[in-house]
């Protein structure tokens, strides 16, 4: 047991305990870097010594199930970041998966190097997700046509792509 948490972990647990070992010694759950934390989580089995401080422990596992590890994209489909930009991921020939970015405004879809690394499982969109940032724009998410047949403006895409997703 380390004397310096037991200052801190008073009669109530802190809510943001320090890190009581290593590199990260003292340094606040809440300072320390996300790769840092699931590190630490992956190996409270293998070094039973960094779950000596049960507040930190438990506050890094409760960090974790708010935190959910970003899921890998599996599968072609629509997705939209963290800045709002919408992305078609296709497979390619080789058989890898990349990321084209629509431009609303021209329709076209432009490659933008490293996007896939930005995007993850939580960014698909569901069809009713690409419907509604369709009929935004006036067109369709998936080719990027621009939406003049009345009943695609209605659905906010088109009959073919909408197949697709
Ligand atoms: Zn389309």
């Amino acid at each position: 047991m380390t004397t310096q948490f037991a200052k801190t972990n008073q009669e109530t647990q802190p809510a943001d305990p320090a890190c009581p070992v290593g590199k990260w010694k003292g340094t606040p759950i809440s300072q320390m870097p996300e790769p840092t934390l699931r590190w630490f989580a992956k190996n409270w089995q293998a070094n039973p010594r960094y779950s000596d401080s049960v507040a930190f422990r438990e506050a890094v596992d409760a960090w974790l199930i708010s935190h959910p590890e970003p899921q890998r994209i599996q599968r072609e489909g629509m997705f939209r970041d963290e800045q709002g930009r919408v992305f078609r991921v296709q497979q390619a020939q080789a058989g890898h998966l990349y990321a084209l970015m629509l431009e609303p405004a021209s329709g076209q879809f432009v490659y933008i190097r490293g996007s896939m690394g930005g995007l993850s499982e939580a960014n698909r969109l569901t069809l009713d997700q690409c419907k509604e940032i369709g009929k935004a724009i006036g067109r369709c998410v998936v080719c990027g046509a621009r939406l003049t047949d009345p009943a695609s403006v209605e659905r906010g895409i088109g009959p073919i792509c909408e197949r697709r997703l």
